[in-house]
């Protein structure tokens, strides 16, 4: 694999994906949302203004490379360190992979650009889309996910329900739980009475496994989050990976490294990245399995997440 890889991470196991070969579309950190459970750490610019963040060329040729060296992926999966959708180009990218691979391609979108057309025509371009949902009224919406001023719950809700109309691919709505802010009776039903519009495939809960923007984010416990699942009706399932996740071959190294560097030293994310040139999508990735693991720690020193191993 080439050093200069800069769009592409993985193949990363995923839960919901299997094999998944991440495509980071987006600069860091840029997003119309600036969610307090992020794992990316906080929004440096909000947005809702769509732009070529990068060349498609640059990425699509990226991808050539790997697919040329054999790679075994059962997704491409947009995303990006911030909200893939406010890449103009999306629905161009999309096109281009699909030319030069049979790999299903997944985008993972917080959602709230679907009310333009244009992006639901781009994102209607691939096999399955992503979109995040974590409250139901907008007080709720401004606490858990701290939108652009131009964006409203109804907003979102109202472009999730068009995409569905429009879209005959998998549709599979996240909702992220934190504990004590969206896990009320009241939520919950408000949640389930726009799960009932919008009309996703499936319903997938999520909670703060990873470590996020904002200290003090509580995670659902395992148990309560079943709790929600079936409350929420029978398309929903936890995909909150409270388990040990399992890395093999280069991952296996990938991981190793990671760990080394913070028996050193405590590293931020961006240490981890910029020592180990690798993404933080996929740097998340270890410190998760890590942290699951009880191996490392986290702690926050001026408003930087610090990690160091046990
Ligand atoms: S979780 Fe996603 S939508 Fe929310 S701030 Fe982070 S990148 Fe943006």
């Amino acid at each position: 694999m080439s050093e200069e890889q800069k769009y592409l991470y993985g193949p990363v196991p995923s839960r919901r994906l299997g094999r998944s070969l991440g495509v980071d579309i987006m600069p860091f950190k840029v997003c119309t949302l600036d969610c307090i459970y992020c794992q990316l750490g906080r929004t440096t610019e909000k947005t809702v203004e769509r732009k070529d963040y990068v060349s498609v060329e640059a990425v699509l040729g990226e991808l050539r490379e790997r697919l040329a060296e054999g790679l075994e992926a059962d997704f491409i999966t947009i995303s990006g360190s911030g909200e893939p959708t406010l890449n103009a180009r999306l629905g161009q990218l999309i096109e281009g992979i699909k030319k030069i691979t049979n790999v299903p391609v997944a985008v993972l979108t917080n959602g709230t650009l679907l009310i333009d057309k244009s992006v639901r025509a781009d994102c209607a371009r691939a096999d399955v889309v992503i979109p995040s949902l974590d409250a139901g009224d907008e007080q709720t919406f401004r606490k858990v996910n701290r939108p652009h001023k131009d964006i409203s719950i109804e907003k979102l809700i109202a472009g999730l329900c068009a995409f569905r109309n429009e879209f005959a691919g998998q549709m599979w709505l996240e909702v992220f739980f934190v504990e004590g802010l969206n896990t009320d009776a009241e939520q919950i039903g408000k949640i389930k009475d726009a799960i009932e519009l919008i009309r996703p495939d499936k319903v997938q809960l999520n909670t703060a496994v990873r470590p996020t923007a904002e200290a003090g984010v509580e995670r659902v416990d395992a148990e309560k989050l079943q709790y929600i699942a079936e409350e929420l009706g029978e398309k929903c399932e936890v995909v909150a990976d409270f388990s040990r996740q399992r890395f093999t071959g280069d991952i296996e190294r990938k991981a190793e490294d990671v760990l080394s560097m913070l028996k050193r030293r405590p590293c931020s994310l961006n240490d981890i990245c910029s020592g180990l040139g690798i993404g933080r999508n996929e740097a998340l990735k270890y410190i998760s399995h890590f942290q699951q693991q009880g191996v490392i720690d986290s702690e926050e020193k001026d408003g930087i997440i610090f990690f160091k191993a046990n």
